[in-house]
């Protein structure tokens, strides 16, 4: 099968997904890829409706046919230019034919894409080095810098081709191996799952296998790890906890112990290693959760369960922009200041980031 640009980026989402897309199955989109979708064709709508005055003085051309290696380029602004090559077909949003500083280079491309997310996150910056070389390949004009249009303002994020050639070409190699030889790549349960079209039948798997990865706090290296010790499910690695040493990793620091998660999760039980500080009995508690969108440093609502010997209450602080956030940081310190003696419990340490965060504002 021919390479093309969804291959690609499943290809840096998730090697089996890229497997799976490869042998012809389709999953069901989640709603997180749809809305991602959508978001797409908006900023590229209002790119392309832009574009004129980003890109004043060149000649745009909107191509019929693919790009090969018979094509004559001259400088130029092409708006969704496909490139073909022996075993690809991929797709820029744009790409830029521009005179090379270097007269004896003669031209340069400058290919561009654009992404729906906040943040220009490194596979990105990996997919677009890996068109780029594949665009090279056909197109000899060499590129030294692409460009990632991002979220809803339409940033620009310069990406050096260099700093991420080297790795692109691994993956890409990786990637045409898998797509001549079928091999199948093993299923690990990664970050990604819960954003993706096959996480149920992935789930499944796994599940019925009682593999590590469902652990969640293991990385594919640790699991490696346990997998060449004999450890390949989470009852195996529950029987791996000892005690004492685990109390000799506390002193050095690094008290997590996956072993004991996994104890955890076979007795159905909590377990408490040390209680960090005496809670006073009719002390009040307070269960505070955040949602909110990190790639844009926002937190749209703030949750509170307030707990004392009598009652029981939840509240919650909504904001419909950014431009409210600040009114309900100030909601929630006002009702937590109308405590003397509380304790706040959080999971994880995304409320810690984000109440740092919400200090420094003006
Ligand atoms: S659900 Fe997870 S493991 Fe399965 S294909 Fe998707 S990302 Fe890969």
């Amino acid at each position: 099968m021919e390479l093309n640009n969804e291959i690609i980026d499943d290809f840096l989402f998730c090697k089996y997904r890229a497997y799976l897309k490869l042998i012809g199955q389709r999953g069901v989109r989640s709603d997180y890829e749809l809305v991602e979708e959508e978001l797409y064709v908006q900023y590229k709508k209002q790119f392309l409706e832009d574009i004129e005055s980003y890109y004043k003085s060149e000649q745009i051309i909107n191509p019929v046919s693919s790009l090969d290696k018979r094509s004559r380029l001259s400088p130029s602004l092409l708006i969704n230019p496909h490139v073909k090559g022996d075993n690809f077909l991929i797709s820029f949003d744009a790409l830029r034919i521009v005179s090379h500083a270097n007269a004896r280079k003669k031209m340069q491309s400058i290919p561009l894409m654009i992404t729906p997310k906040e943040k220009v996150t490194k596979n990105e910056k990996i997919s677009l080095t890996i068109k780029t070389i594949l665009l090279n390949s056909v197109i000899p004009k060499f590129s030294e810098t692409g460009k990632i249009v991002f979220g809803k303002k339409l940033l620009t994020s310069l990406v050096r081709i260099k700093d991420y050639r080297k790795i692109a070409q691994k993956m890409l190699d990786d990637l045409t191996a898998l797509s001549m030889e079928n091999g199948k790549p093993s299923i690990v349960r990664c970050d990604n799952c819960r954003m993706c079209e096959f996480e149920k039948s992935c789930r499944k798997y796994l599940v019925e296998r009682d593999d590590l990865s469902l652990m969640g706090s293991l990385s594919a290296a640790e699991i490696l790890k346990r997998n060449k010790k004999g450890v390949f499910t989470i009852n195996q690695l529950s029987y791996g906890f000892r005690p004492k040493r685990f109390k000799r990793a506390r002193i050095t620091g690094r008290p997590f112990s996956p072993e004991l998660k996994a104890l955890a999760i076979r007795d159905k039980k909590t377990y408490i290693l040390d209680i960090p500080f005496e809670i006073k009995s009719g002390m009040i508690e307070i269960f505070l959760d955040f949602e909110g969108l990190p790639d844009e440093n926002f937190v749209y609502l703030i949750g509170l369960i307030i707990k004392d010997k009598n009652s029981e209450r939840g509240v919650c602080f909504w904001a419909n922009s950014q431009t409210n956030e600040r009114a309900i940081f100030q909601k929630f310190v006002k009702t937590i200041s109308g405590y003397k003696d509380f304790v706040i419990y959080h999971y994880g340490s995304y409320e810690i980031r984000e109440l740092r965060r919400a200090v420094c504002f003006r």
